[in-house]
């Protein structure tokens, strides 16, 4: 069977990892998050979403880039209906025909390891792309896995976020200033 797992970043990676492995599922990941902003922290996800792709011997195909202006222009309100909708939409959409242009069986997502996002919303979106590209989708309930995913993450040294990713999360983060100085440090 193969797979492939699009990865949001190295940490929401290590789990659904280490449960693909424990499950002899045999995967590549996929990089493909243009809503990371700004361009610092794209970066900065993206490599270590590579030392846990090295971590777990795992090829990472590396697609796309940082759309912070496609994020701030973006009328996702009248197609969407929220900014989150839009952002799994864009995501789920190249992931699943990337998956079917490239003779993977299914795709599935880190995302859906998270109990801070819209599980269901995902779930549902991932479903629809498999049908519009006639691609499997592999669904997981990773979320369980979250905290342990997040100690392998620590223990390996990952760069752990404190905002989701786009330019808002940042701007509505709590740790927005110290973010903001990371940047630059
Ligand atoms: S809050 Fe997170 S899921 Fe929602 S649009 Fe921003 S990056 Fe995407």
């Amino acid at each position: 069977m193969s797979m492939l797992l699009h990865a949001c970043c190295g940490p929401c990676s290590m789990y659904p990892q280490s449960f693909l492995q424990d499950e002899g599922i045999t995967y590549d990941m996929l990089w493909f998050n243009p809503n990371i902003h700004p361009e610092f922290e794209w970066n900065r996800r993206h490599e270590n979403l590579q030392k846990a792709a090295d971590h777990f011997g795992v090829r990472l195909i590396s697609e796309g880039e940082c759309m912070e202006d496609y994020w701030r222009g973006k009328t996702y309100l009248d197609e969407f209906g929220s900014r989150c909708a839009m952002c799994y939409d864009v995501r789920m959409d190249f992931a699943a025909r990337y998956a079917a242009e490239n003779g993977y069986d299914s795709f599935t997502t880190t995302l859906l390891v998270s109990p801070y996002q819209n599980h269901d919303l995902i779930a549902e979106v991932c479903r629809n792309k498999a049908d519009k590209y006639g691609v499997g989708f592999s669904y997981f309930d990773f979320r369980p896995g979250f905290r342990q995913g997040q100690n392998m993450a620590r223990d390996i040294g990952l760069y752990r976020q404190k905002y989701c990713g786009c330019i808002f999360s940042l701007e509505e983060s709590d740790f927005k200033d110290k973010i903001i100085r990371s940047f630059n440090s």
